[in-house]
């Protein structure tokens, strides 16, 4: 039985099983991570300093793309954006005020994407990065629709683009959201992302181990001037805003 036969034969009842599930384990959080490096002791953040992002830069986005081989078929309809760049409006007494917020993976330590997944195709590494297994990934899109970000994609084509030869070329039939860069991250490199902003001198984006009381992502923290999209939810989100 192939992934997708898996999906057909299990249907209405799989639906029925992990909604339940779900439920439970977002209350509990443990129990469903799973790491494949050994233990680091680390966990990533990050912060998006929205005061120094600037309005119509995509170097961020135009890095990821290009690192990730990252769909982009200039068709909203197919198009996949681990990064995304929207305007948000917010009323300030009588003044509407917009800001420019750059979205992504939260990497959330209680990841609600992770806990409805059939098969265990997406989960959290030991560091707090949640990634997709995409051999695994039987493409049920139930991870879309627990995410309470929007976080995840569906790749409905194949991507022939394929920039970056180091990382795997994309397929279609899976789910696709922000991996943090892991990969970079295990050699001691920046995320993509990281280094195309600082290249372009704006320097709004820091990635860094909220686990150390000395790195420069937890003193910011730690200062309390920094905002998550809504915590209210309970998916304790490990990207950092300032200025949101
Ligand atoms: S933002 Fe969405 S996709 Fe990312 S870890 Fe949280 S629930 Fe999962
Ligand atoms: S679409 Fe999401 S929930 Fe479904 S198998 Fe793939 S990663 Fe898991």
């Amino acid at each position: 039985m192939d992934r997708r036969d898996f999906l057909k034969t299990a249907g209405g009842t799989l639906l029925a099983g992990t909604s339940c599930a779900y439920a439970f384990r977002f209350l509990t959080s443990a129990g469903w991570a799973s790491a494949d490096i050994p233990s680091s002791g680390k966990k990533w953040g990050m912060i998006v300093d929205l005061t120094k992002c600037r309005e119509g830069c995509t170097a961020c986005m135009d890095a990821c793309r290009h690192e990730n081989n990252v769909a982009h078929f200039g068709d909203e309809r197919w198009d996949i954006h681990w990064i995304k760049k929207v305007k948000v409006e917010s009323q300030v007494g009588h003044k509407t005020m917009e800001k420019n917020v750059m979205l992504l993976c939260n990497h959330c330590d209680n990841p609600p994407c992770a806990q409805v997944c059939p098969v265990q195709a997406t989960y959290k590494r030991d560091d707090g990065i949640v990634i997709i297994d995409h051999h695994r990934c039987i493409g049920c899109r139930y991870c879309m629709i627990a995410c309470p970000y929007n976080a995840r994609q569906f790749n409905f084509r194949d991507n022939e683009e394929w920039p970056n030869k180091d990382r795997p070329k994309r397929s279609h039939g899976v789910a696709e959201s922000c991996t943090l860069c892991a990969h970079r991250l295990d050699v001691s490199r920046m995320p993509a992302c990281v280094e195309a902003c600082e290249q372009v001198g704006a320097g709004a984006l820091l990635v860094g181990d909220i686990n150390d009381p000395d790195s420069n992502i937890s003193k910011i923290v730690t200062t309390g001037a920094v905002k998550r999209i809504r915590e209210d939810l309970g998916t304790e989100p490990k990207v950092y805003y300032i200025g949101l």
